[in-house]
């Protein structure tokens, strides 16, 4: 018999009937002998919703009580599916993070996972449980303090349970069949990968891809916690997620160069205008930014004008951030010496991502001259070994990701499903 971690998110726990449905599967999965650990996220869309009324009580809600919030939601609908199970015959106990040990760091909003001491989960499922654990939650080791793990993160909680109980896999349900080459709801020929590396699924992770959180990857891979992404709507086979060289290739004919398409329409460009063409200024700027404890993703910077021996520096980061990075950069305007600031969040960012761009040239100009034809202006542009970025006006994004998928070939003639969710 098997141990595994199930993971569902809000789509398939949206409301009273699907918390049901969601409880006969794991009852089966159950039946079939299994030890069973279920991670689980707020119903449908209670996350932003929370934080919608947070907002509305306070403009600048306090992180800490921001935290104690949004943490409700997943303890709502561990609770609910207890119930469920426990009316299906099946015995299960709802924990909270902090009763799971999931030991943070003090961050809110944004905590990592640094231990996990799933003492009582263990005892759970000896006793012959079911342990349903709240997902994308845990403590702070210093403070004691209850903190979230960033949007997104039951992902993470899933497989770092998965690590630290020994599971066999982790099981990732969504609303979707697997991981596609594209996101299915702008790209409706997108299809579905059967199997992927940690490396590239951290590639279309970082850059955009919702469909798993990027430290739940990156875990996953440090652990060799092996991930299986699919549908809580069907039975069938979805994506699986592991080492690279277990990826098993097709024939080399269908060979793809590139795995898949991502987009992400949550960041922000800021372009400092006029720095001085002097040693330390980029420091400077970006000290400021880090002080902040802001991420940057994308830099560009210009040769220097000649006529004024300075120059121009962009940057992308969260569009969350943008507020605090402005005010980061007016309070070093002097002493830097630039000349202007300005703001641009009506951009996103489009990238295509495969291992097979090492071994193959032209990549770059296939994804650009695909882009070219669509009328899509480069604003900027960024590569790792197995990826190609671009910054484009918001308005292009759609356009610029079905151009790409259809010029590396990735379209399919069915037509991918999307079985539930509003995307938000
Ligand atoms: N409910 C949280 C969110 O919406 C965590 C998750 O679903 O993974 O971000
Ligand atoms: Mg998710």
């Amino acid at each position: 018999m098997g141990r595994i971690v199930q993971k569902y998110g809000g789509s398939s726990v949206a409301d009273a009937e699907s918390i049901k449905r969601v409880a006969r599967r794991i009852a089966r999965t159950r039946g079939d002998g299994h030890d069973v650990i279920i991670v689980i996220s707020a119903m449908g869309d209670t996350t932003d919703e929370l934080m919608d009324l947070a907002l509305q009580v306070s403009p600048r809600p306090k992180s800490r009580e921001l935290d104690m919030l949004l943490t409700t939601g997943e303890r709502q609908s561990a609770a609910l599916l207890a119930m469920a199970l426990s009316d299906l015959g099946v015995d299960a106990v709802s924990y909270t993070g902090s009763q799971a040990g999931v030991i943070t760091t003090p961050t809110h909003g944004n905590a990592r996972i640094i231990d996990i001491t799933p003492g009582r989960v263990e005892t759970a499922l000896q006793e012959g449980n079911v342990a349903i654990v709240a997902g994308f939650q845990g403590v702070s080791q210093t403070t004691k303090d209850v903190t979230t793990l960033g949007r997104g993160a039951s992902d993470t909680t899933a497989v770092a349970l998965a690590a630290a109980l020994g599971a066999d896999y982790c099981e990732i349900y969504s609303d979707v069949d697997g991981v596609f080459t594209a996101d299915p709801r702008i790209v409706p020929s997108a299809r579905k990968i059967d199997q992927i590396g940690y490396e590239e699924m951290m590639e279309l992770a970082a850059s955009g891809a919702k469909i798993l959180h990027l430290r739940c990857v990156e875990y996953a891979r440090r652990e060799n916690v092996t991930v299986h992404v699919r549908s809580s709507f069907t039975d069938l086979s979805g994506t699986w997620v592991l080492p690279q060289e277990e990826v098993e290739k097709g024939s080399p004919m269908e060979e793809a160069i590139i795995t898949g398409v991502a987009h992400d329409r949550g960041e922000a460009k800021i372009t400092i205008v006029g720095v001085p063409d002097q040693v330390g200024e980029a420091a400077a700027i970006f000290k400021a930014v880090a002080d902040r404890e802001i991420n940057i993703d994308m830099i560009v910077q210009n040769v220097s004008r000649l006529s004024d021996v300075a120059t121009d520096i962009s940057f992308t980061l969260p569009m969350a951030d943008g507020r605090k990075a402005i005010e980061a950069l007016e309070e070093i305007r002097d002493t830097v010496g630039f000349k202007e600031l300005l703001y641009d969040d009506q951009v996103g960012k489009v990238s295509i991502v495969g291992v097979g761009m090492r071994s193959h040239p032209g990549v770059t100009a296939t994804f650009f001259d695909a882009l070219a034809k669509e009328q899509v202006n480069l604003q900027m542009i960024s590569t790792s070994e197995i990826r190609i970025s671009v910054v484009v006006g918001a308005d292009d994004v759609d356009r610029a990701v079905r151009a790409a998928h259809t010029a590396f070939g990735l379209d399919s003639t069915d037509e991918a499903k999307v079985y539930a969710g509003t995307g938000r």
